[in-house]
């Protein structure tokens, strides 16, 4: 694995503020007047796509995930969740197992297909890495019960202005950094990247906390997490710039409808294959889809326009693939090899 380009990283900025203590996203973008959003919230009760459960894979069993490892093993829980699996680490991102991700149980986007696990079935985790501070992403119940299977040995990363959240709860082995920051837990560097996109959680926080993506560098392993993100080319060539070789990045595909109120928020299909490009994976993994009727797209519309984009742009279909619920995937690591050659 090539190593990371540090002269391009010490070049890259850190996040700033505006006097209202907001903060900027990289390109300086005005996502969308939050008005215009909340018109949108409250019409489409009235058109919005029927939700699809679709079905678990229920192979991902103890034994799966508890076996010892040949390769990195990530499985897909749902939504933006992944458990990701590499010799004694065991990661996860953006936890969330509850059925609504709003404020208050029983209102708001209703989870239409199951988490593929429960808290109580993980194995032991290392890490959490949270991406921002929308429901969708940090769900308060999820993490307190995460913090109540594993207490202070689980290592919470989160972004800028996070951590007064979990501190609040009881929580306090919690790793808070800026964009092209990093931290270092059992032997994984965690780097803390800038995405396109913003935070709140209520009417009046939005762009106060910061947002962002994640790179895990282990050894013979580098993982990028990209959390939620609008489409922008200069920041994912320069993300691939620093980090050459990513085995596996995690990208989001769906809620990228209706196109005027998303398109700075939320990539779509097409958008997600130019990133996978920009980045130089050598396999993506599609999510933000598939769990709960975020937006205005079809539920299983997001993996059709996946397939149509990799043929149009001229690219392997097992190049950037989605997984189901609850399926276990063995990551086919190519340094490997070229290391014990
Ligand atoms: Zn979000
Ligand atoms: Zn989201």
């Amino acid at each position: 694995m090539k190593l990371i380009n540090t002269a391009l990283l010490a070049q890259q900025p850190q996040s700033q503020k505006n006097k209202k203590g907001r903060f900027y996203n990289p390109s300086r973008l005005h996502l969308v007047p939050q008005r215009e959003l909340f018109k949108w919230l409250l019409r489409r009760h009235r058109y919005l796509p029927k939700p699809i459960r679709f079905p678990l894979v229920t192979t991902s069993n103890t034994q799966v995930l508890s076996a010892p490892l040949k390769a990195p093993l990530l499985t897909w829980i749902g939504h933006s969740t992944f458990l990701l699996r590499h010799r004694d680490i065991a990661l996860l991102t953006d936890p969330v197992f509850s059925r609504w991700v709003s404020p208050v149980q029983g209102v708001g986007p209703k989870r239409s297909t199951p988490p593929a696990l429960q808290v109580e079935a993980l194995p032991t985790i290392t890490a959490v890495f949270i991406s921002h501070n929308h429901y969708d992403h940090l769900d308060k119940n999820s993490v307190l019960a995460l913090f109540q299977r594993f207490g202070n040995a689980l290592q919470w990363f989160v972004p800028l202005g996070v951590k007064a959240w979990f501190t609040k709860l009881g929580i306090h082995n919690v790793v808070e950094l800026d964009w092209w920051q990093s931290a270092e837990v059992q032997g994984l560097r965690c780097h803390f990247l800038p995405a396109q996109h913003f935070s709140g959680r209520t009417l009046s926080d939005s762009y106060k906390t910061l947002w962002g993506s994640w790179l895990i560098d282990m050894p013979d392993f580098r993982c990028y997490f990209a959390g939620d993100t609008g489409y922008h080319a200069e920041l994912f060539g320069t993300i691939g710039g620093v980090f050459p070789d990513i085995d596996l990045a995690l990208l989001p595909i769906g809620a990228y409808n209706p196109r005027e109120l998303m398109r700075n928020m939320h990539i779509n299909p097409e958008e997600a294959v130019s990133i996978h490009q920009h980045l130089g994976a050598a396999l993506s993994v599609g999510m933000h889809w598939g769990s709960f009727q975020l937006t205005d797209e079809p539920m299983d519309e997001p993996p059709q326009r996946l397939a149509t984009a990799l043929t149009q742009q001229g690219i392997s279909a097992d190049k950037f693939i989605v997984m189901e619920h609850g399926e276990v995937l063995e990551i086919t690591l190519k340094q490997v090899a070229n290391h014990e050659q």
